[in-house]
């Protein structure tokens, strides 16, 4: 295997970002069994696959951690918007888990997936009228992002056609909680990803809370909970702790009914890179949530919450991998370009972010790393980059290129550039690699033009 002249081989460090079932057999990586260069043959590239195991033992990482540190109730939200299609929602079922939906087409794919009424929240900091009728048509709860919006469920609220006080059960009223900014942002590797701090774009002041809670009450709607999210890949749990508190004082103020809902929202981070490994721990991050949500309303005298947390990527990016063939390898002085048949429209985050990803060739891992290379894609942005100087072998054209971390914000961002067609995404499970999102075709991008002759 490749070494690394400081240390353990980079081969062996990568190896921790990839899903649980990866292996190397006959020098190749395999993931559930499969070699990746046998999935590029049946489904083709660029691929997106998810490892069910890593994806499983996620969520039982959350589980576990809940179950060791609170005994009121509480519930694990999938945030859809890491990535959500018909086969993740019945995952989500699998486990029980609800799903935060983002507008009416994510609803609907919750709903294609079997997913019930109670366990679709609805999110979004600009909801059209749309996005709001099809959440009360099928939601369960409704995060209200502002006052404009909360004025625009009160009216709904007195419609019979979402609220008919004569046939209770034919149309219930979803819960309504309340989104807080809580003016403390968590570090982030990037502005972009930060959501609490004053003067972000999300949520409600604490003094536009209490009026809001005012209004609920005045009208008597269903205001159940209160929700905040601070920002999206931290690992310092600090400002976190600081909202809980705020957040938890609101709640003591303003007499929410009982049973309340409190949702300090996920974002919990993940390891892209091998210099971030460890992997932050998911139990520590909910044994810090649960002991300050524990002592915080032992100290105000309320009842504990029903608790939800709202993770996206913890649960899915390290089970998402993305498979590119390597086309071109431009070789010029100390720099070499390996271009690849995948970039920029499925995997935006190194344009908008900066994030720092590695890799590992699909075949011939023993070769010595004693390039150092940057991988582009094929579109018209020289923008579009995925990784930049990093230690691999030689890669050559034609060859496989295996990217770890791939499973969140990547497609849920990707976008048609350059006529891209967006990937095929299949699941594996030991020994099965079943298609679950079939690549575009050119025909599902033509058909939406309409002539001007
Ligand atoms: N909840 C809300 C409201 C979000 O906006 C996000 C992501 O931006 C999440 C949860 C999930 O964040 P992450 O995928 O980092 O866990």
């Amino acid at each position: 295997m490749a070494t690394n002249k400081n240390g353990p081989s980079l081969t062996t460090n990568r190896l921790a970002l990839f899903p649980d079932s990866t292996r190397i057999r006959k020098d190749s990586l395999t993931i559930a069994g499969r070699t990746l260069a046998s999935l590029a043959d049946e489904f083709g590239t660029p691929l997106y696959i998810y490892d069910r195991a890593t994806m499983d033992a996620s969520v039982d990482s959350y589980k576990a951690g809940l179950g060791a540190h609170y005994t009121a109730s509480s519930e694990i939200t999938y945030a859809g918007k890491a990535f959500l299609c018909k086969a993740i929602a019945e995952w989500t079922c699998q486990h029980k888990l609800w799903v935060d939906c983002t507008g009416e087409v994510e609803i609907g794919i919750a709903m294609a997936g079997g997913v019930p009424r109670d366990r679709i929240l609805v999110h979004g900091v600009n909801k059209s009228n749309a996005d709001l009728i099809s959440a009360l048509r099928h939601a369960g709860t409704i995060v209200v992002d502002n006052m404009t919006e909360l004025e625009r469920i009160s009216s709904l609220f007195s419609d019979p056609r979402f609220n008919d006080p004569l046939q209770p059960m034919r149309r219930l009223f979803p819960n309504i909680w309340l989104r807080l900014q809580p003016g403390l942002a968590v570090e982030t590797h990037h502005a972009h990803t930060q959501t609490g701090q004053s003067g972000s774009k999300f949520g409600m002041t604490p003094s536009e809370i209490i009026e809001a809670a005012e209004i609920c009450k005045s009208s008597n709607m269903p205001m159940t909970g209160l929700h905040f999210h601070q920002g999206s890949n931290f690992r310092d749990t600090s400002p976190l702790v600081s909202a809980i508190e705020l957040g938890i004082d609101l709640v003591k103020e303003n007499g929410f009914n009982e049973p309340w809902h409190f949702c300090p929202g996920g974002g919990w981070g993940t390891s892209y890179h091998e210099d971030e490994l460890p992997q932050p721990d998911i139990e520590e991050y909910v044994r810090v949530i649960t002991e300050k949500v524990n002592e915080k309303c032992k100290s105000t005298g309320l009842s504990l919450p029903y608790l939800h947390l709202e993770p996206g990527r913890s649960l899915v990016a390290r089970a998402g991998v993305a498979i590119y063939r390597v086309g071109t390898v431009k070789r010029r002085g100390d720099r070499t370009w390996v271009l690849t048949d995948g970039g920029l429209a499925d995997n935006l985050r190194y344009a908008m972010y900066g994030t720092k990803y590695t890799c590992l060739t699909a075949t011939h891992l023993s070769r010595e790393m004693n390039e150092r290379i940057s991988i582009a894609g094929p579109y018209c942005e020289s923008g579009d980059v995925i990784i930049e100087d990093l230690p691999m072998p030689k890669v050559e054209e034609g060859e496989l290129i295996a990217i770890p971390v791939s499973g969140a914000y990547h497609l849920s961002m990707s976008s048609n550039y350059n006529g891209a067609r967006r990937p095929s995404v299949v699941w594996l499970e030991e020994g099965s690699a079943r298609l679950i999102v079939r690549r575009e075709t050119p025909e599902d991008l033509y058909q939406r033009d309409l002539s001007i002759i």
